[in-house]
């Protein structure tokens, strides 16, 4: 892929920015204020680093409930994540907690359940609405004086120098810090300058995203139905104030766009959605808004260039059926973090070129692996060929009737927090 424009200084050169001079000079810059941008600045903000997160989206407008339909699975590493970045406590309230996962595979009667009770009681992760991290990791940037959120604001340059680098905006400024971390989302402008190219395709699915009431409470219970055109997860959230049982749908789905569910009238989508909940919910219908949103697989080349490094989403992004895409991000920015941290406590540079190196090798396998994992499992559960569909169903038997390989995905879908670094274990109470 091609840079769309591209102005970057002779990295050798030491000279400053030839534009105006940076407005104001930062530890570290992060550009992108999604979930991955903003808890990357709060965690680094607590060391004590001067930090920016630039995103381009007017920050009311990312709170109104059209932004972002979607909830997040949160393993236990990711909770860890949250804690050490000051907001779990913001939402712990409203992160419903999974104590029990059922997968189906079509019409088959097998069933494959894990339950909390095999892994000595513990939840296997929480649900938690998008909006509800965003507004917690806005309260938390509002409170830290070290961290300073610039938005709306669009970044279109780069000026990569020695000692550090800059970044200009569309409407004019410019700032500078020793390093940049982009965390800029799938189509990131920083990858994109930084001239790295993605291995990426499509898995010519859309992932229908959508809440719903139904009759009967869900005892905090995930199900994941696969069907030939992909996965239907039905994710369990908090009742309403009002007492209504909710959950949140992933309803994935292929075909032209315009004969996808997300145009059906209500009495056909709330048809269509009982039809695919256990019978156990009861009557089921869906409140809000629905989204839509492409599925495919992209992964960076390099994560890293001068002065720069990529995390999140900007550096890889998979397909949701297992519900990994932020978990992933999310210790990526635990390992860079950590390494930033460690250096800043004896005065390094954040930006230093072993450390960006010791942060992709630290990440890749992990990442390529996850990759890779949420790959087969997408063509494996989107095949409806008999031999497969055969083996996959021995699978899922073999796994259901072997308590060591049960262990092994339960703990998988957990997110081992034994993992994470030390900044963040430190963190976590
Ligand atoms: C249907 C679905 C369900 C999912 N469920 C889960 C789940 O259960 N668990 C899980 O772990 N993951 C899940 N994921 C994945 C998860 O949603 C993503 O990994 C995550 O949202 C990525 O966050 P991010 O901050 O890296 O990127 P983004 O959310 O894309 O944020 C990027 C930010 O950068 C800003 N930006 C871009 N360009 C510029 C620029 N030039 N200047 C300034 N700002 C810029 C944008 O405005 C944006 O705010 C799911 C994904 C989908 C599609």
């Amino acid at each position: 892929m091609a840079p769309r424009h591209r102005k970057k200084q002779n990295p050798r050169s030491s000279k400053p920015p030839r534009r105006a001079p940076p407005e104001h000079n930062f530890d570290v810059i992060v550009i992108g204020g999604g979930l991955a941008g903003l808890t990357t600045t709060c965690l680094l903000a607590n060391t004590g680093l001067q930090v920016a997160c630039i995103d381009r989206e007017p920050p009311p407008a990312t709170l109104q409930d059209v932004f972002d339909g979607r909830t997040t699975a949160i393993s236990w590493g990711s909770r860890k994540v949250l804690e050490a970045a000051g907001i779990w406590h913001l939402i712990d309230d409203e992160a419903c907690p999974i104590r029990q996962i059922d997968i189906l595979d079509g019409d088959s009667p097998l069933l494959l359940t894990f339950h909390s009770d095999e892994v000595g009681g513990r939840t296997f992760g929480w649900i938690a609405e998008n909006l509800a991290i965003r507004k917690a990791l806005y309260q938390r940037v509002a409170e830290l004086k070290t961290a300073q959120h610039i938005a709306p604001a669009t970044v279109r340059n780069f000026i990569v120098g020695e000692a550090q680098a800059a970044c200009e905006l569309t409407d004019g400024r410019s700032f500078s810090a020793r390093l940049i971390i982009g965390a800029d989302g799938r189509q990131s402008f920083t990858r994109e300058w930084m001239g790295i190219g993605t291995r990426a395709w499509s898995y010519h699915q859309r992932a229908l995203v959508c809440n719903v009431e139904h009759e009967n409470p869900h005892d905090n219970i995930a199900v994941e139905h696969f069907y030939p055109g992909g996965p239907f997860a039905t994710l369990p959230l908090f009742d309403s104030p009002q007492g209504h049982h909710r959950s949140s749908v992933v309803w994935t789905e292929h075909g032209p766009l315009k004969d996808s569910a997300l145009h059906w009238d209500q009495d056909s989508f709330d048809a269509g959605m009982t039809a695919r909940f256990p019978a156990r919910y009861g009557r089921v219908r869906q409140i809000g808004k629905r989204y839509s949103y492409p599925l495919g697989l992209i992964h960076a080349h390099s994560y890293i260039g001068p002065r720069m490094a990529l995390v999140a989403d900007a550096a890889h992004g998979i397909h949701p059926i297992a519900g990994q895409g932020l978990n992933l991000g999310f210790r990526d920015i635990a390992e860079l973090c950590d390494l930033i941290a460690e250096g800043a406590q004896q005065g390094a540079d954040p930006g230093r070129p072993e450390m960006l190196a010791a942060y992709q090798r630290r990440r890749r396998l992990d990442n390529i692996g996850m990759a890779g994992a949420t790959d087969s499992l997408t063509r494996l559960f989107s095949n409806d060929f008999t031999p497969v569909r055969l083996a996959r169903r021995a699978g899922l038997r073999a796994v259901a009737e072997f308590p060591p390989a049960k262990r092994f995905f339960m703990k998988q879908a957990m997110g081992a927090a034994g993992l994470l670094p030390s900044l963040i274990k430190d963190h976590a109470a």
